[in-house]
C-alpha cells in the first residue's frame, strides 16, 4: 500500500525504517558523474511535501506546514527548514526535473528533516568542550583580542550554563595551554557517552567582508569536504568519526539552529570537513565557528561581553535540545522557534516523532 499527501506518511515509512530488511523500492535511481541520483520528485512524495518551481531561478521548493526544502540546479547548497546545508554533490537538473544525491538524502536531507529517526544515539552524560588552540597557538585574532581567549570564554560560558542544567562538562583546556589536536579529540574517546564541541571563530585575511557563522561535522565517506569540488582517494577512507557520521550531524543541525536563532548573524551552513578533532573524536563532534575575528561587524559583536554571553546561551540550548533528541527522541527546535516562540510545532516532525507502530504496511524505504 502507497499513501501520499498524508503527514501521517513519514511515520509510517518510519515504521518501514525500523522494519529493516524490506527491499529497496520504487526509487528511481540515474547516475550522474559516477554518483547514484533520486528525483527531488520523488523525495518530496516521500517526505508527504508540496513541490513549487520557479523555472528561472532554477530552484525548486518542497514545502508543507511549517517544513520546507529548498534546492537549486547546480548548487551544493540546499535550504532545510531556513538553515543554509551543504551537500557532497550538486543538485542535477534534467528533462525539467531536479535530482540529488542519494548520499546526500541519507547523510543530510533526511536526518535534517526527520532526526527523531536516527538510531543509535549514545547518551549524553559528559559534554566535552574544546576551546580552540591555546599557548602558543594564538588562533586569529581582532582589533579586540585573540581568537584563543575568546574561545575559552565562550567555552567558560557554555560550560556554566550546562551545569546549571545538571549536565557533567570538562574541557579540553581551561587556562592558556597548548594542546594537539590528537590529544584533544583521545580527551573525549578516553570517556563513554559523551560528545565532543570544539569552540572557534573565523578569519579570512583575503576576504575582510566574509561575516557569519558556519559549523562542520565530519565529512562522510565518499564525499569531498565542503572546501573541495572533487572527490579524491582520501575521501574513502573510513575516519574514526565516521561512525557516528549521523549523531554528528544531528549535532550540528541542533546547535546551528539554536545559534542562528538567537543571534542575528549570516547563516553560512553545516558544513562538512575532516578537521582533525572531527576526523579522529570517535564520539559525536562538532566545530563551531561562531563568526570573523576579520570582519568589522563580527569582530565588533564577539568584543562585546554581552554578545558572547548570549551567544554561549545559544550553544548550550542546542546541546541541551541535542541531549533530549538522543535521549527521549524529541525533534528538536528549529530556528523558526527561537524567532517566534509563540509558532505551533512541526506538525511533520510531530508525526516523525511518534513511535511507529504500524506493522506489515509495506511501503518504500530510503534509499541507503
Ligand atoms: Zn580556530
Amino acid at each position: 500500500m502507497y499513501l501520499r499527501g498524508s503527514i501521517w506518511n513519514s511515520g509510517l515509512f518510519a515504521a518501514v525504517l525500523f522494519l529493516g530488511s524490506l527491499p529497496l523500492s520504487g526509487w528511481e535511481i540515474k547516475s550522474f558523474d559516477g554518483h547514484d541520483y533520486v528525483p527531488l520528485g520523488e523525495t518530496a512524495t516521500f517526505y508527504g511535501l508540496g513541490e513549487e518551481a520557479s523555472p528561472a531561478s532554477g530552484s525548486k521548493k518542497l514545502h508543507g506546514g511549517n517544513r520546507e526544502i529548498t534546492a537549486v540546479r547546480n548548487s551544493r547548497e540546499i535550504i532545510i527548514d531556513g538553515v543554509k546545508h551543504w551537500l557532497a554533490f550538486p543538485v542535477i537538473e534534467e528533462g525539467g526535473r531536479l535530482f540529488v544525491s542519494r548520499l546526500d538524502l541519507g547523510k543530510t536531507i533526511d536526518p535534517a528533516f526527520r532526526p527523531t529517526l536516527i538510531g543509535g544515539f549514545p547518551a549524553v552524560t559528559t559534554v566535552v568542550l574544546d576551546p580552540g588552540h591555546g599557548g602558543k597557538d594564538n588562533g586569529a585574532r581582532s582589533p579586540y583580542e585573540q581568537e584563543k581567549n575568546f574561545a575559552l570564554d565562550v567555552a567558560r560560558r557554555v560550560r556554566d550554563r550546562l551545569q546549571k542544567s545538571g549536565v557533567r562538562v570538562l574541557m579540553t583546556r581551561n587556562n592558556d595551554s597548548f594542546i594537539e589536536l590528537q590529544e584533544r579529540a583521545a580527551f573525549a574517546n578516553r570517556l563513554k557517552n559523551v560528545i565532543f564541541v570544539s569552540i572557534h571563530f573565523n578569519a579570512m585575511d583575503t576576504n575582510q567582508s566574509a561575516n557569519g557563522f558556519e559549523v562542520f561535522c565530519v565529512t562522510p565517506r565518499g564525499a569531498p569536504s565542503t572546501a573541495y569540488e572533487q572527490t579524491r582517494l582520501r575521501d574513502m577512507v573510513e575516519e574514526n568519526g565516521n561512525e557516528h557520521d549521523l549523531h554528528s550531524f544531528a549535532l550540528a543541525n541542533t546547535v546551528y539552529h539554536a545559534m542562528l536563532g538567537k543571534t542575528d548573524m549570516t547563516d553560512r551552513g553545516v558544513k562538512r570537513a575532516r578537521f582533525a578533532v572531527l576526523r579522529l573524536a570517535g564520539v559525536p563532534a562538532v566545530l563551531i565557528e561562531g563568526g570573523f575575528l576579520t570582519n568589522s561587524g563580527d569582530a565588533r559583536n564577539i568584543a562585546s561581553k554581552q554578545w558572547r554571553d548570549n551567544y554561549a546561551s545559544a550553544i548550550a540550548t542546542g546541546i541541551l535540545e541535542y541531549k533530549k533528541l538522543a535521549e527521549q527522541k524529541i525533534a528538536p527546535r528549529e530556528i523558526s522557534s527561537y524567532r517566534h516562540p509563540e509558532s505551533a510545532p512541526s506538525s511533520v516532525a510531530a508525526a516523525a516523532a511518534k513511535p511507529a507502530a504500524i506493522p506489515g504496511v509495506a511501503l518504500r524505504e530510503l534509499p541507503e
